[in-house]
């Protein structure tokens, strides 16, 4: 008796083990699975438009709703304006594109806010985009979004901020040598939650935007203004105040390579556009070691901050980075200073991570002309072979089409957004190793082949 009780407990307690396993696996690889999913990218080119989105997958139930909502507001305005409208023809497209900023931090109770900007950019064939601004504040703890009144500390504190906000927009504006009438700031800054919609904490203040747009039809800009750390400190709520941050920025020092191993090889340059992202960057890099390859990522400004680590990361490594511009837009369709803005800005936050300005720049969609490249003084970097790795999204197929079109000298352009792109390279270079090409940025590149870039060729392969 006693012995088969005894056997009937371990049975027991190995039939649970077994079901704990048998539903916990599949459980175990689900999580795996949905955690390497933190943003999504829609990106869709028909002859009359294209379409081009990129928003974050937060798993906070509340505040992805709200997202998914807000984006799929703004797709159909846009198909639907474009419906109406006369076919673009040999006109530029129809446009749409929304990128974010994304922001996850505690306050002192260790509670997890976020804050996320959305820019949104619609072309719809007068002479310029039309911008839209949205930003999304959330307490995942709480479960609550937030608006600037939640992290100030007394009512009265939102004056306080407008007069702040006063000066420092003044300031700006007197700096940069703005136009603007007094009457247009003090509305834009005037006491009411909707003026400081678009806030966010940096390490050397609060960051405020004004989209004067708003307020005004004649002004599509929009300011940026940080209030320091002294001053807004003092109207925040304990928990979010900011910390002095006087951590020193480490130098990173690239790894280097001798290139002259190379001489004899047939070379290819692998070029990715559109990234970085912190799951299928790191993925890239982690697999390139193993081919002993370098590549050039062609980045997006407003993806810098929020993937700062990957970009490390791949400039510390030897790979080359080179700027996609700020927001993707189509840099014809622009006027002067929003060209100049879409450059510099990216040049700048590349700067702010690596220490380096970029030299290279990848113009959205390929499209330049001459005073723009004027403008950039970089040197403009298109490409040979098009994996159209966006649209097939199949490794095997994106390998196929980079080992088909592989010559020495080639410029491939793929997007490291994708998984099936960057595992599809990863393949490619596997066989085009066997057949004795090596892998190198532009620049490497253009070393071995004894080019000197210069500012106005568009390089698109190298002889
Ligand atoms: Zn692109």
């Amino acid at each position: 008796m006693v012995t088969k009780r005894k056997l009937n407990k371990t049975g027991k307690i190995t039939l649970t083990v077994i079901i704990i396993i048998m539903m916990g696996l599949p459980m175990i690889f689900f999580l795996t699975r949905k955690h390497m999913k933190n943003e999504i990218h829609i990106l869709k080119m028909t002859e009359n438009y294209q379409i081009k989105i990129d928003y974050p997958f937060t798993r906070q139930k509340k505040l992805d709703t709200k997202i998914e909502e807000y984006i799929e507001l703004e797709k159909e305005k846009f198909l639907n304006t474009v419906e109406l409208k006369i076919p673009a023809g040999d006109n530029p497209k129809y446009e749409l594109v929304i990128g974010y900023q994304i922001q996850k931090q505690q306050d002192s109770n260790k509670n997890s806010h976020y804050h996320i900007h959305f820019e949104t950019f619609s072309y719809m064939g007068e002479n310029q985009y039309i911008r839209g601004d949205k930003t999304f504040h959330y307490d995942s703890k709480n479960k609550k979004f937030l608006s600037i009144r939640d992290y100030l500390e007394e009512s009265s504190s939102i004056e306080r901020l407008s007069i702040l906000s006063y000066y420092y927009m003044m300031q700006y504006i007197e700096l940069n040598e703005l136009e603007l009438n007094e009457d247009l700031i003090k509305q834009v800054v005037a006491v009411d939650s909707d003026n400081y919609e678009h806030f966010s904490f940096k390490n050397e203040g609060l960051e405020l935007l004004f989209p004067l747009y708003k307020i005004s039809a004649e002004h599509e800009e929009v300011i940026k203004i940080v209030i320091p750390i002294k001053e807004i400190n003092e109207l925040l709520k304990k928990q979010y105040r900011i910390s002095e941050n006087d951590e020193k920025k480490e130098e990173i020092i690239p790894e280097q390579r001798d290139i002259s191993q190379y001489k004899n090889k047939k070379l290819i340059a692998f070029t990715f556009d559109d990234g970085p992202s912190m799951t299928t960057t790191n993925h890239l890099l982690d697999g390139l070691k193993q081919y002993d390859a370098k590549v050039t990522f062609f980045v997006l400004g407003n993806r810098v901050e929020a993937n700062q680590e990957v970009l490390k990361r791949a400039y510390k490594e030897g790979h080359e980075i080179g700027s996609h511009t700020y927001n993707h837009r189509n840099l014809l369709l622009l006027n002067n200073y929003a060209r100049i803005q879409e450059i510099k800005e990216t040049n700048q936050v590349i700067e702010d991570v690596i220490g380096v300005k970029p030299t290279l720049l990848r113009p959205p969609y390929g499209n330049i002309n001459e005073e723009t490249k004027k403008i950039s003084n970089m040197h403009i970097i298109e490409w040979g072979v098009d994996t159209l790795d966006w649209k097939t999204k199949d490794k095997e197929l994106i390998a196929k089409e980079i080992v088909e079109n592989a010559s020495d000298g080639a410029i491939i352009l793929l997007h490291d957004i994708y998984q099936p792109s960057v595992e599809g390279a990863l393949l490619a270079m596997e066989t085009l190793e066997k057949e004795g090409y090596a892998f190198v940025t532009i620049s490497e590149m253009a070393k071995l082949k004894n080019v000197t870039l210069d500012y106005t060729t568009l390089y698109r392969h190298f002889n």
